[in-house]
């Protein structure tokens, strides 16, 4: 079989996306010090400051002819603008990761529903559709002692007036991330 026939040839080109809040450049840089800090004594890989998100939304592998038709989707959720106060850190010992997470508000709740609903009738299948959503921004991977004790979290707020559609490009050395397309929230 010559190469352009092959069945790696025949599958569409496709981008891996998601959908995420991202923090601004000033709470970034405050919570990448707490990363580096922490794998400082734990081990593992911090998230660097332009990395770090909170995910809402997982797709996965999408077909690059189909991101219009995913933005689209996006367009036709209508969240309202929140206030998110990150106050807790925690280590996941099942995928050894150190988080810093919030409180789900109303609104963040209702978005990430009308996301998951908005993506489903547009025949989006998502990767985490039916695990409970847990509002976290990663910012240790692989953190090698798991019994490394957490801090307090000094509470940090931050206003998210817009989600965004992020292509993610997974290396070795961690995953890069684009922004695509910026949703803007209402309020
Ligand atoms: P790396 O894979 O190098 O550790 P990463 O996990 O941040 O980096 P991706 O795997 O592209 O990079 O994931 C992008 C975002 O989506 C991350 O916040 C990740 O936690 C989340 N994510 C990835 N896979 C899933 C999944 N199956 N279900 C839910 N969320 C996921
Ligand atoms: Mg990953």
């Amino acid at each position: 079989m010559s190469p352009e026939h092959s069945p790696a040839a025949s599958r569409p080109p496709v981008a891996r996306v998601f959908f995420a809040l991202w923090p601004p450049a000033e709470l970034a840089a405050t919570l990448a010090g707490v990363a580096r800090d922490f794998a400082h004594q734990a081990g593992g890989r911090p998230s660097r400051q332009d990395t770090l998100h909170l995910t809402l939304a997982f797709l996965g592998d999408v077909p690059i002819s189909r991101l219009p038709e995913l933005q689209a989707a996006a367009e036709g959720v209508r969240g309202e603008a929140f206030a998110l106060t990150l106050d807790h850190f925690g280590l996941w010992q099942h995928n050894r990761i150190f988080w810093a997470g919030c409180a789900t508000p109303l609104p963040l709740a209702a978005l990430v529903h009308d996301l998951k609903v908005a993506l489903a009738a547009s025949g989006f299948n998502m990767a985490d559709a039916n695990r409970p959503f847990v509002p976290h921004m990663t910012l240790v991977r692989k953190v090698a002692r798991l019994q490394t004790p957490v801090a307090q979290c000094v509470p940090q707020q931050w206003m998210c007036r817009e989600f965004v559609l992020v292509r993610s490009r997974v290396a070795a050395s961690g995953a890069d991330y684009e922004v695509l397309t910026p949703f803007p929230l209402i309020g």
